[in-house]
């Protein structure tokens, strides 16, 4: 399959990783959009929230916690968004589910 991120899970392309399991990898973003920019991605290949299952559902739970987690080991102690995009409309631009982590300055109040 011609996914992105599964070649990073597969370790066929390079990246920064801060973390892996089993279930999922935290990641560097390559084009941060903030100080602390990264992504965690989940090892199994699905598309979005939209294909979340509860085996799924689990997994992303692991997911944010470990977020929050690795925020407060860099101290973003003022704050950090996860978010999560979805389809043309959402902005995702890699059909793999994934999850940013921004912080480090003072992120847009505004959302879309
Ligand atoms: P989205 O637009 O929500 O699908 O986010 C995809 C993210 O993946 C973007 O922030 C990209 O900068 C990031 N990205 C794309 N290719 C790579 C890569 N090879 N290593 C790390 N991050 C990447």
């Amino acid at each position: 399959m011609d996914c992105i991120f599964c070649k990073i899970i597969k370790g066929e392309i390079p990246s920064t990783k801060l973390y892996e399991d089993d279930e999922f990898i935290v990641i560097k973003d390559v084009n941060p959009q903030a100080p602390v920019h990264l992504l965690a991605i989940p090892k199994e290949h699905f598309a979005s929230v939209a294909e979340l299952d509860d085996e799924r559902a689990v997994v992303v739970g692991k997911m944010i916690k470990k977020l929050a987690e690795i925020a407060k080991e860099k101290g973003l102690d003022d704050g950090f968004r996860i978010i999560t995009n979805k389809g043309k409309h959402g902005c995702q631009s890699v059909a793999h589910l994934h999850l940013h982590l921004l912080g480090g300055r003072q992120l847009d109040e505004k959302m879309g």
